[in-house]
């Protein structure tokens, strides 16, 4: 398939992707896009351009407008069970809800009593509890947040305990732990690390074994990259594994073979199902925003 968009690297990919589908481009003018999610009952999509401060909002019809002026540097975005949007903010180095009537919650913003780095991104688990990164991007530089020394010792993903609002760390060794995504049934739990340090550059997913809704165990590498970085990452309904990393999205098999890729003219952030049918696939990527179909549906229908 010369100049085909698609890379098929096992025949398995062949069963996910609709061969006459291309690539459609939603949407550019961002300086960072990332944080992708879909709201089913209102039919669009909302995204964070990190630099710009702002999030977007497409509609099917092609209208693009500004969904919220002053994001504070919003990078990942959820929902949560009740439909909430739930939104990391490297500016204000917390996790946000917006509720219904559009007043913003903060559920996190320290950890033992001292700042949290940058929060990434974020899931939600069935049971409320509320999971994310939070590595230094946003603090590294002015551009994506601002500027400042870390506080916390260690990059961590950590879980917000819906009941009692008590913040725990549930993984403490990674380098830069960014996206992250529950399997369908909720037993794994994936996690992108797009650090570098001292040389090393993992430029993995890691999976954990999920217990009981609270804890992870049983930690191991999933997946490797080839080209690229990972960053955000989401599961469809058979189980298949969906990151971006460089100008492509990656789709790895259950058992962390590597299927196929998609070529995309710019380097890719993230990605999430949407659409009536939650059978295409948005990816922010820079300064654009792109969507295509697949036969395969997203795992996660909030
Ligand atoms: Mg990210």
């Amino acid at each position: 398939m010369s100049g085909s968009i698609y890379e098929i690297i096992d025949s398995r990919f062949r069963d996910l992707i609709v061969g006459s589908a291309q690539l459609d481009k939603l949407y550019t003018g961002c300086r960072w896009a990332e944080g992708p999610v879909w709201f089913k009952d209102g039919d669009y999509l909302l995204w964070s351009d990190i630099p710009n401060r702002r999030m977007m909002r497409y509609l099917p019809d092609g209208t693009v407008s500004v969904f919220r002026a002053d994001s504070n540097f919003s990078n990942g975005n959820t929902r949560d069970r009740q439909g909430r949007l739930v939104t990391c903010e490297h500016g204000g180095r917390r996790v946000t809800r917006t509720e219904i009537d559009g007043t913003i919650t903060v559920l996190a913003d320290s950890f033992e009593g001292k700042r949290l780095n940058s929060p990434n991104d974020v899931v939600v688990h069935s049971n409320g509890s509320i999971w994310f990164t939070d590595p230094t991007y946003g603090i590294l530089s002015d551009y994506e947040g601002f500027r400042a020394e870390p506080e916390q010792p260690t990059h961590n993903v950590y879980r917000l305990d819906p009941e009692t609002g008590a913040l725990t760390a549930v993984v403490t060794d990674f380098i830069q732990p960014n996206g992250l995504a529950f399997s369908a049934d909720e037993k794994r739990l994936y996690i992108a690390d797009s650090g570098e340090r001292d040389g090393e550059e993992p430029r993995h997913l890691r999976v954990f074994d999920v217990v009981d809704g609270a804890t992870l165990t049983n930690g191991r590498e999933f997946c490797r990259l080839e080209g690229g970085r990972p960053d955000g990452l989401r599961v469809d309904e058979r189980g298949n594994v969906w990151t971006s990393g460089g100008p492509l999205v990656h789709c790895y098999a259950p058992d962390g073979t590597l299927l196929g890729r998609i070529h995309v003219p710019e380097g890719v952030a993230n990605l999430t199902f949407g659409g009536p049918r939650s059978n295409r696939l948005f990816i922010t990527a820079t300064t654009s925003v792109y969507a295509i179909y697949l036969t395969v549906r997203g795992a996660q229908t909030p």
